[in-house]
């Protein structure tokens, strides 16, 4: 369960446990893909404590039990999760009856934990049914909300929670990371460059290295001279196949490698001012169910016009 980074934030988070109020709400606010949740669910861990100790003394029946948590969470398999630490993620969003089951957790009387991740998909709903509960904190309670975007939130949800800022991950951070996850050496150097302060795009193609290379010849046709259709309606072949997230990130490492040859001198401002635009509307269009390989298609002629 190593943490790489957020030591400073990790520090402050202790501070406030070591208050020893009967409960805590917190909104835990940085990047996507920066180890928010895994902070959070550290922070359940040191909450729930018999020990009351760091993050959690690794050897109290109620760490023991948030370890199997964690690990159900990222994947691996485990019994016997830690039955007072639940954990709220959102499908499209996060509706109402979601957020009644945390009400209803709340209510009891032990020591619990709450962990609802990508908040800022809470719909009008069940932003008003949680804050309700956060204006009287229920007794033995840590509940913990996290979001790459407070500004989606209700103000009045944001002005009750104790507001703990996550910096990005450093690049050095970010190499770190992916040694640990065994990538080569070549992998490391290119996902490390694109990654801007978060994981999103070195774990997307450390599971899957092609998307880079989808990125780099999408870039390669629109900036060369001239169209060429042919190029594009194979690429966006390609693109047809891909989920929904895959082509964001595709998309995204696209607009890095724009930024970077613009700085350099290699491509025009305007290009990359209206690949931005281009790229919001596209996953728009992709989120709102476009066929894909007519949305990059596209995109591509009018960036070519
Ligand atoms: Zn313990």
């Amino acid at each position: 369960m190593k943490i790489i980074g957020h030591e400073e934030t990790k520090k402050l988070i202790r501070q406030y446990l070591d208050r020893n109020y009967s409960s805590y709400s917190f909104l835990f606010e940085g990047k996507d893909c920066i180890g928010k949740k895994m902070v959070a669910l550290l922070t359940a861990r040191a909450y729930l404590c018999e020990k009351d100790y760091g993050f959690g003394c690794g050897e109290c029946s109620s760490c023991k039990m948030a370890d199997n948590t964690i690990q159900g969470i990222y994947g691996e398999e485990t019994q016997n999760p830690h039955p007072d630490i639940m954990v709220v993620s959102p499908e499209r969003e996060i509706k109402i009856d979601q957020i009644r089951q945390v009400i209803n957790f709340l209510k009891l009387k032990k020591k619990k934990a709450v962990i609802i991740e990508k908040a800022e998909k809470m719909n009008v709903e069940a932003s008003n049914a949680l804050l309700k509960t956060l204006e009287e904190p229920p007794e033995n309670s840590l509940l913990i909300l996290t979001t790459s975007n407070q500004n989606r939130l209700l103000p009045t949800i944001v002005s009750r929670c104790k507001k703990i800022r996550f910096r990005p991950l450093k690049a050095e951070e970010i190499t770190q990371i992916l040694t640990l996850k065994n990538a080569e050496e070549k992998l490391i150097k290119t996902a490390t460059a694109l990654a801007d302060g978060s994981m999103c795009i070195p774990s997307a193609i450390l599971e899957k290295p092609p998307l880079f290379k989808y990125a780099k010849d999408l870039y390669t046709l629109l900036t060369v001279e001239g169209l060429h259709p042919e190029g594009i309606i194979s690429l966006s072949d390609i693109f047809d196949r891909l989920e929904n997230d895959e082509i964001n990130i595709v998309l995204d490492i696209v607009e890095k490698i724009i930024y970077k040859k613009m700085l350099k001198g290699d491509v025009n401002p305007d290009l990359y001012d209206r690949f931005i635009k281009e790229n919001q509307e596209l996953k728009k269009a992709i989120e709102k169910g476009v066929k894909k390989k007519l949305a990059v298609e596209g995109m591509y002629f009018n960036l070519k016009s």
